[in-house]
């Protein structure tokens, strides 16, 4: 604990995988030699740096860069680039804690990292964000590189920042490094199919779930925090398998919507309009109203996806949720519930999905985003929507055949912490003391 003071997320993060390990080590030992579990919990290579940069009333401002390069036993560091005022590095080290076991659980070659900025965009202008993102990359350049560490979107960073952050790159290199970022707009090297991949891969996880006990999620209603883009394409599938979403919010408030979300109205909103949720009610009209500050989770479902933010529904949020019959929850958000949560889940019988098997499929087709980079070759939407869906049945097998392997069925959590670990331990102990 010393060592990581003042990193509580980390700490949390951290705890939750060391208790699923027991098992593991209790019945294949050579897991805990050579300190690996240690070297496993400690990053490669953490980088804090200065972003100087120049607002529109000629201000300089300062913020705080980070990029945590977690560990690169199954392949290039992979993790987004997350921009928001809460960002501080045990931060960014829980995720690229995380993200190390969530890329391992795809079967693909990536390793973990993540990144980001304490940097608020809200109410920046465009050239504030171009200006902030060229910053940024003046220094991140020297650690990326499409071998070297891959970075992505997170929060605050969609397409926009990514283009701004590539062409930075780009020029600094004099290369076009296509594989160095995934994101990318399309026309200049990005992945069909990229955009929706994290909220489709949660609905894909969540309908695989559901199946597990003989349901699905056609007639379910749902409820989705958040309305980034995670939660618009998890909303977006769920109601394509015929379930009613009735609820989604931002940081202000959230929107219950009792004729079913109108997907198209919270997109022309959040993507087009950059504005906020308490502006659907006013638009939408009857059967619709806003609720400033309050919990989405008050709102009754049969699921529940916290698509937003770490620790956002905690232990009171899913006793009412529980009270109300919820019968699945998946985290489309990395760490969304609190460990009281999820226990509460978890005893009473709920389906739950952590996020690093649940919200995979982003950093999956990423992986496909480098592989068409690779070969110089764009996919179709339905060729990688298909390998998106394949990946994630294959993620929700691996999970649900872990947790019987160890005696513990239906334990989601258990069984993505030993899968995903497995992968990276047996890549680290084949390569020594590194
Ligand atoms: P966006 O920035 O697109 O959207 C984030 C959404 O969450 C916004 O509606 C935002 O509201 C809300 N939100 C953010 N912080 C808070 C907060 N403190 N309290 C309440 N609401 C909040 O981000 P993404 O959709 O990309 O990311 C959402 C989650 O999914 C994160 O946990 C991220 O790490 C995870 N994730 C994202 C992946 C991706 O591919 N993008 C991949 C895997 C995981 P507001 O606008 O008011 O801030």
């Amino acid at each position: 604990l010393h060592r990581n003071a003042g990193e509580p997320e980390f700490h949390q993060a951290a705890r939750e995988v060391l208790e699923s390990l027991g098992r593991v080590v209790a019945r294949k030992p050579e897991y805990s030699d050579e300190a690996l579990i240690e070297r496993i919990c400690e990053p490669e290579r953490q980088i804090i740096f200065r972003v100087p940069w120049i607002d529109d009333n000629n201000q300089v401002q300062i913020n705080r860069g980070f990029r945590v390069q977690f560990n690169s036993a199954l392949g290039p560091y992979k993790g987004g680039i997350r921009f928001h005022p809460s960002v501080n590095v045990g931060i960014i080290k829980f995720l690229g804690f995380e993200q190390t076991f969530k890329n391992a659980l795809t079967g693909l070659p990536i390793g973990g990292g993540k990144g980001g900025s304490d940097f608020d965009p809200k109410g920046r202008s465009d050239r504030e964000i171009m200006r902030f993102c060229q910053s940024f990359m003046v220094e991140l350049h020297r650690h990326i590189g499409e071998y070297v560490d891959v970075p992505a979107g997170d929060i605050g960073v969609g397409a926009r920042e990514i283009g701004y952050m590539f062409g930075m790159y780009k020029r600094l290199n004099n290369r076009f490094e296509a594989g160095v970022l995934t994101g990318k707009g399309l026309v200049y090297g990005g992945s069909r199919a990229r955009k929706e991949a994290t909220g489709f891969g949660t609905a894909f996880f969540l309908r695989s779930m559901l199946e597990t006990r003989g349901a699905d999620p056609e007639g379910m209603r749902c409820v989705v925090s958040g309305s980034g883009n995670v939660a618009i394409y998890a909303m977006e599938k769920i109601i394509s398998f015929g379930g009613k979403v009735v609820a989604c919010s931002d940081s202000a408030g959230y929107i219950v919507d009792e004729n079913g979300i109108d997907l198209s109205l919270v997109k022309q909103i959040k993507e087009e309009k950059r504005g906020r949720i308490s502006e659907y009610a006013a638009l939408r009209g009857d059967g619709c109203h806003y609720v400033e500050g309050g919990s989405i989770w008050d709102v009754p479902c049969d699921v529940a996806l916290p698509c937003a933010t770490q620790n956002e529904l905690n232990g009171s949020n899913a006793k009412v949720l529980v009270e109300n019959g919820v019968k699945a929850v998946a985290e489309g958000a990395n760490m969304p519930c609190t460990p009281e949560a999820v226990r509460l889940f978890q005893d009473a019988n709920v389906l739950f999905a952590p996020g690093k098997a649940a919200n995979a499929g982003g950093v999956a087709t990423s992986a496909l985003e480098m592989q068409q980079n690779a070969s110089r070759d764009s996919w179709s939407f339905a060729q990688t929507e298909s390998r998106l869906e394949e990946i994630m049945t294959n993620i929700h097998a691996s999970c649900h055949e872990t947790a019987e392997e160890y005696g513990v069925p239906g334990d989601y959590v258990l069984g993505a912490n030993i899968a995903g670990f497995v992968r990276v331990a047996d890549a680290m102990r084949a390569m020594g003391v590194i």
